[in-house]
């Protein structure tokens, strides 16, 4: 069972790492490929945080070392574009930084990190490192101002092709100034290959494939080095793909630790060429509140992760927030919209369906109250509709907020039957 697993696992990988990354292969401005991270990051969540499948490296540390490290993994962000999945609206990003220090949790920098895995260092229970890949500016103008505000250390994984790439690619002098305020960098190789030409790189033979993995990991590793003056030890797969091959030939040209983009949490015990990351995606909040939730353990009890969303129109319960009955109006301001159809309209709630909400021609808002006791601690909500003249339905406006289960108990006890 545990190799089938392993398998479909491995298969999924081959497939997000087959969409996740166009090569840059002008240098110029990237395209932005309509990427589709949805069935793998599905079936990975479905067997929900790895916390137990990461126990599969050497247990060479394995003593009283408990410590957990989520290691996050971004993109790209904008303050105006859409949100994509490999693009985070600014706002949210901010919104997820600060959830970070409301959970209480630890961001720690990679120097930190590589002294943990080296047995120098220990950590507290739970932390995290933030990492981003590719390059792209808008780490420089939207992110690196709320880590440097939050004071929380990152690392930038660059690919040699990108840098100074021109268009939307970081600049050396945009990468000098960050790393002087909490910025390290890592290798993410040269030219961001896809798997398809990294299998057929494969085929041409061990030798041939040895000396292009060489040039892909060490090269880009002489060129950051170089380029910034600092050491630089650590590799994200370009697309999370690694195939046997890569960990030994990093090992020898001097990698220490090595990232996928399969989620879980890195342990004592996780392997370090092949760390598990979670891809924070602009368009899937589950992600962020997997990788922020911990499992209980012999010495650490567990503890709820975040729900950090945003809505494009005004919404209550707001997302993430916290719903003291169990029985809650919900509703959703659709002032904004124009030319909306109010007939069209169509509110579900996760365990009831489709709803008989009101639409509110004044207010422009539709609202239902719950009629039965939610159940479970979240509460995902759907609000969709058409604009007039159009047949298609817009692109639904989906949130999540919690249940005080406990609150709802004592606090109302007469309506909340
Ligand atoms: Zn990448």
């Amino acid at each position: 069972m545990k190799h089938l697993l392993f398998i479909l696992l491995a298969l999924l990988m081959s497939w997000y790492s087959a969409m996740a990354h166009p090569s840059a292969l002008s240098g110029n401005e990237q395209p932005r490929a309509s990427h589709t991270y949805r069935p793998f990051l599905i079936s990975t969540d479905a067997q929900a945080p790895s916390d137990n499948a990461e126990n599969k490296g050497p247990a060479s540390q394995e003593n009283q070392d408990s410590s957990r490290v989520v290691v996050l993994g971004y993109h790209d962000f904008s303050a105006t574009k859409k949100a994509t999945e490999m693009l985070i609206p600014t706002e949210k990003f901010r919104k997820q930084m600060q959830a970070l220090q409301d959970l209480g949790l630890n961001v720690i920098g990679m120097e930190d990190f590589l002294a943990w895995r080296r047995g120098e260092k220990t950590l507290p229970d739970k932390s995290v490192l933030i990492t981003i890949d590719d390059g792209w500016k808008s780490v420089y103008t939207d992110a690196y101002p709320i880590l440097k505000e939050f004071g929380y250390p990152f690392t930038v994984f660059l690919y040699t092709n990108y840098v100074d790439g021109g268009g939307a690619a970081l600049t050396s002098p945009m990468i000098r100034e960050m790393m002087k305020n909490g910025c390290s960098i890592g290798s993410h190789s040269i030219s961001h290959p896809y798997p398809v030409s990294i299998r057929k790189e494969q085929k041409k033979g061990d030798t041939s494939y040895a000396a292009y993995l060489r040039k892909e990991m060490g090269d880009s590793k002489q060129f950051l080095e170089s380029q910034f003056q600092q050491k630089v030890t650590t590799y994200a797969y370009p697309g999370g793909f690694v195939t046997d091959e890569m960990p030994p030939i990093a090992t020898d040209l001097g990698y220490e630790c090595l990232f996928t983009v399969l989620p879980g949490k890195v342990t004592a015990s996780s392997a370090n060429q092949r760390l598990p990351r979670y891809v924070i995606l602009g368009t899937h909040d589950y992600i962020f509140r997997n990788a922020t939730s911990f499992k209980a353990t012999s010495t650490s009890g567990a503890s709820h992760g975040a729900i950090v969303q945003s809505t494009e129109h005004p919404v209550s319960p707001e997302p993430g927030a916290l719903s003291e009955t169990r029985m809650p109006t919900i509703s959703a301001n659709l002032s904004a919209v124009e030319n909306l159809d109010p007939e069209s309209i169509v509110m579900r709630i996760a365990g009831f369906g489709k709803v008989p909400a009101n639409y509110d021609e004044t207010r422009k808002t539709v609202t239902w109250k719950v009629k039965r006791r939610l159940r479970s601690r979240t509460c995902e909500v759907s609000v969709q509709w058409k604009l007039l003249e159009e047949k298609k339905y817009q692109k639904p406006m989906t949130w999540t907020f919690r249940i005080d289960r406990e609150a709802a108990y004592q606090a109302s006890p007469l309506t909340d039957k």
